[in-house]
């Protein structure tokens, strides 16, 4: 069976995305922690957890994914910006214990002129402050398109990070398909390539989920903007290819497109529709 979900909003806590995935015919979901532009993360509520295990078996809703904001940057030049990081994943990798056995995507950084080395470094280091050994979640770094300073454009930078964390089981990556396109790896005409590619570097073992989107920008573009599937420069037919390939077809798939609720529900039908099982 195709496990497919699409980005919610985490406003009304857990239940409440639980009934929307219901609703939208998605089996998993993808949601912020807390604010994507920062800030304090709601508290969460026993009762809303209980509720929201009681749904989710249900409904079948397996792994879901939670997402760091948007501004955590453990390789900022700025010790208050690196020191928000560190707080804030420490903080979502507790309250992530409440729903157990799930994964935490974030963006690596950007580096700003500090170069990837020195990135790397500070990214590698913050980790090794954070993870410890009783944590049931699984930390993802996530593939980035190479706008601008971004650590992870391509994938030895991810496999670099990854060889310098101590607890290297708690840690995996997810595939972002428009990131991954944007940093100049052909999905679209070199799928095999690139999945090759990915083994030889970083290992698909470590591949834990997949972001679904299209792309408005071509190969090697290093733009980053998401299109609806089937609207941009990678297409429906490559798509199609990616959630039945065999070393992905079993892994859980996000849409990030730009969407409304309506608009995922679409898209979540049209990919199942050309899922073979
Ligand atoms: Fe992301
Ligand atoms: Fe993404
Ligand atoms: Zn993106």
């Amino acid at each position: 069976m195709l496990t497919i979900g699409c980005h919610l909003s985490s406003a009304k806590g857990y239940e409440a995305m639980a009934k929307e995935a219901g609703k939208l015919r998605a089996n998993t979901f993808q949601f912020f922690t807390r604010n994507p532009r920062g800030g304090k993360a709601k508290e969460i509520k026993e009762s809303d957890v209980k509720a929201y295990a009681k749904k989710a078996e249900e409904l079948e809703i397996k792994k879901i994914l939670a997402h760091a904001p948007y501004t955590l940057n453990a390789c900022s030049a700025q010790e208050s910006v690196r020191e928000f990081a560190f707080l804030t994943m420490k903080d979502d990798l507790e309250r992530m214990e409440y729903t157990p056995g799930n994964c935490y995507n974030f963006h690596p950084g950007s580096h700003v002129n500090q170069g990837a080395e020195a990135g790397i470094t500070m990214i590698s280091e913050m980790l090794n402050q954070i993870l410890v050994p009783e944590q049931s979640t699984t930390v993802l770094l996530e593939t980035m398109a190479g706008k601008g300073s971004e650590v992870g454009r391509n994938f030895e930078e991810i496999r670099e990070i990854l060889d310098r964390v101590t607890l290297t089981e708690k840690m995996g990556v997810c595939l972002d398909t428009c990131h991954v396109y944007d940093a100049g790896y052909d999905l679209v005409q070199d799928l095999d390539g690139v999945l090759t590619t990915f083994d030889n570097i970083i290992g698909l073992n470590r591949l834990k989920a997949v972001h679904l989107n299209d792309s408005m920008f071509g190969l090697g573009s290093h733009k980053d903007r998401h299109a609806k599937i089937g609207e941009g420069k990678i297409g429906l037919e490559a798509i199609v290819r990616i959630i039945n390939h065999p070393a992905l077809k079993h892994l859980p798939f996000y849409l990030e497109t730009p969407n409304d609720l309506d608009g995922y529900a679409r898209e979540i039908s049209l990919l199942k529709e050309h899922y073979k099982e």
